[in-house]
């Protein structure tokens, strides 16, 4: 656990009396901490009292990752304590559920990505089509229990727009809208933690996400709800599997070669990972859930399709 505190002039509007605790939870990879960042030095820019508080799960994908913020003209604790969160991202669906007794009943915020990360653990049957062990709560349900709920896609909202990895700015564009604090003082500090050359698909997904919340706010039902996961038919279907692994995001790390269950991957030449069995591979997604670079999809496609196209790695 680490505690990072920005002591700074306290403000002195009264409208800023309370400390307000943002809690931002996922897992290893999705850039939790990146939020937590931000926010924490908007914070500072305003003249507030900032506390930090995180813990990082595994640094990678699917460890449990989660950061406190809590500002105002004077902050104590670094810990939001259970039901005073002023608003609860999750990154990730079931964190997300896991973390809901710290949300304030009353007046608290849940905005939740859809996205689900199940641990590799999880998975009994490792099986493409097994059922794994994993959160059953609806998003509907989630949302009809909280007082301002907002559920989303953001993977694929990033993904529609040009860049995957932009998720977590999508998300932090839909935290923005529940707190007062200048759009261009978001952008501004924003700018600073994005990757040199990514600014702008960052500002546009940092809109993206404030603005899909604003615009759902509008509408007569409120949160639009996606399920989390689509129904389980009865019969296994007919697919093939086809892996897309995008070679200039593979770091190397090897985690996916040593966690594929039936070792149907390796390292190439050049250190990046390919598929050397493509028979063996079932299309679990354990790689695609673990690699912390998001450089391996997996695409199930019907028989029917993958007969025209054919077996591809
Ligand atoms: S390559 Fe990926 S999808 Fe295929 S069996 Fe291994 S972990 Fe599962
Ligand atoms: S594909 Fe991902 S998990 Fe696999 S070696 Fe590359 S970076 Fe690591």
């Amino acid at each position: 656990m680490s505690i990072d505190t920005i002591n700074t002039e306290p403000a002195t509007s009264p409208a800023d009396a309370r400390t307000r605790n943002v809690l931002i939870v996922g897992v290893g990879g999705q850039g939790v901490i990146m939020i937590s960042k931000v926010l924490a030095l908007l914070c500072q820019t305003q003249g507030l009292q900032v506390k930090q508080s995180e813990v990082h799960g595994m640094a990678k994908r699917g460890g449990v990752v989660f950061s406190h913020v809590r500002f105002g003209p004077e902050v104590w604790s670094p810990t939001i304590p259970m039901g005073e969160a002023d608003v609860l991202i999750a990154m990730e669906w079931a964190e997300g559920v896991r973390w809901l007794p710290f949300l304030r009943p009353d007046t608290g915020v849940f905005i939740a990505d859809t996205q689900q990360v199940i641990p590799p653990f999880a998975c009994r049957n490792r099986e493409f089509f097994a059922t794994p062990a994993y959160a059953t709560e609806t998003t509907a349900e989630i949302i009809g229990q909280v007082s301002d709920g907002f559920a989303l896609d953001a993977g694929r909202m990033a993904e529609e727009l040009g860049n995957a990895r932009a998720a977590n700015t999508i998300l932090l564009g839909t935290l923005s809208a529940s707190l007062d604090f200048p759009l261009q003082e978001w952008l501004s500090v924003l700018s600073q933690f994005v990757p040199k050359g990514t600014e702008e698909i960052n500002r546009q997904a940092f809109l993206l996400g404030r603005e899909w919340v604003e615009k759902t706010r509008e509408e007569p039902d409120g949160a639009v709800a996606l399920a989390p996961a689509p129904a389980q038919p009865e019969a296994r279907p007919k697919i093939d599997v086809r892996l897309e692994i995008t070679r200039e995001w593979c770091k190397s790390c090897d985690i996916c070669v040593k966690l594929c269950p039936e070792r149907c991957l390796e390292l190439d030449e050049q250190q990046i990972v390919r598929l050397k069995d493509p028979d063996a591979c079932t299309g679990c997604r354990i790689c695609e859930w673990l690699c912390p670079d998001f450089a391996i999809a997996v695409h199930h496609e019907s028989r029917d399709a993958a007969t025209e196209s054919g077996k591809t790695a």
